[in-house]
């Protein structure tokens, strides 16, 4: 319907806003490679967008970015009708870590 498009479009700036860099949203834990959909309330991320799952985020590395320092906060979940547009990432990333083994 035309009328419920337009109260749920987005006002220009944040539109163009979209067009800049946004949160990969990564498919996997970096440390045990569990699976982290982009619907998932498990999936643990820093400032640069180091992902873990919530056990290895809380038990392996106290709430700490293992790369950075940085803490590691849940990830936001990105509303399913911006997923169609804006995808996660399905470029899985792994890292070995001292506490990953
Ligand atoms: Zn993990
Ligand atoms: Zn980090």
């Amino acid at each position: 319907m035309r009328l419920a498009g337009r109260v749920n479009a987005l006002p220009r700036d944040r539109a163009r806003r979209y067009n800049e860099p946004m949160l990969e949203l990564r498919p996997n834990c970096e440390c045990c490679d569990a699976d982290l959909p982009a619907d998932s309330l498990e999936a643990r991320i820093c400032t640069f967008e180091c992902t873990f799952c919530r056990p290895c985020a809380d038990q392996r590395f106290s709430g700490l970015c293992p790369n950075c320092g940085g803490e590691l906060v849940r990830r936001p979940v990105r509303p399913l009708a911006r997923l169609a547009k804006y995808p996660a990432s399905v470029r899985r990333v792994t890292r070995a870590h001292a506490a990953c083994a």
